[in-house]
């Protein structure tokens, strides 16, 4: 007699549950895309369609498909200054090995390693430079503003706790 009721009663819990849980998820966005493959992409991080670039690695001002401003982040020369250390490094590296194992004259070094390092630079900037930005727009972070109502609201919600009513708090105690 137990079982089938527990098994009615689970079944009329789990429907109500799982369509509460699909209610909630539209809201919030449930899982965002890991953050190397999104700025693989370079799509805008609102709607993830429209394309963050308007020419090689340059942003556009706002997303072509959700309108979403892009101008408004600044993701400055912190990738670029980055990417030259790093790739810089691995081309020289590799000319080096190049060199040393086969002997190639010298214009097989500029036929090889000036698109390679051309391709990688736009790349890798496109990739980084969408990187910050998707990383800015999931932290919400802006140039500095200063928090005006925010404190007070914090201090309201304490002093009803402790108080109740704010003028009869040190009066009513008194006499
Ligand atoms: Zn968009």
């Amino acid at each position: 007699m137990t079982e089938p009721n527990i098994e009615s009663l689970t079944e009329a819990e789990a429907t109500p549950a799982t369509t509460v849980g699909a209610e909630s998820t539209a809201a919030p966005k449930a899982a965002p895309t890991p953050l190397p493959l999104a700025g693989l992409r370079g799509r805008c991080p609102r709607c993830e369609t429209g394309s963050l670039f308007e020419g090689w690695v340059g942003f556009a001002p706002r997303c072509r498909a959700c309108g979403l401003a892009l101008d408004g982040f600044n993701v400055g020369d912190g990738p670029a200054a980055f990417l030259i250390l790093i790739l810089g490094a691995f081309v020289t590296a590799l000319a080096l090995f190049l060199q040393l194992a086969a002997h190639p004259p010298f214009w097989v070094h500029i036929l090889l390693w000036v698109p390679l390092t051309t391709v990688l630079v736009i790349l890798s900037l496109r990739a980084s430079k969408a990187a910050l930005l998707i990383l800015e727009y999931r932290h919400q972070a802006r140039e500095g503003r200063i928090a005006g109502q925010g404190s007070g609201v914090g201090r309201q919600s304490g002093g009803r706790q402790s108080g109740g009513r704010q003028s009869g708090d040190g009066g009513g105690r008194a006499s």
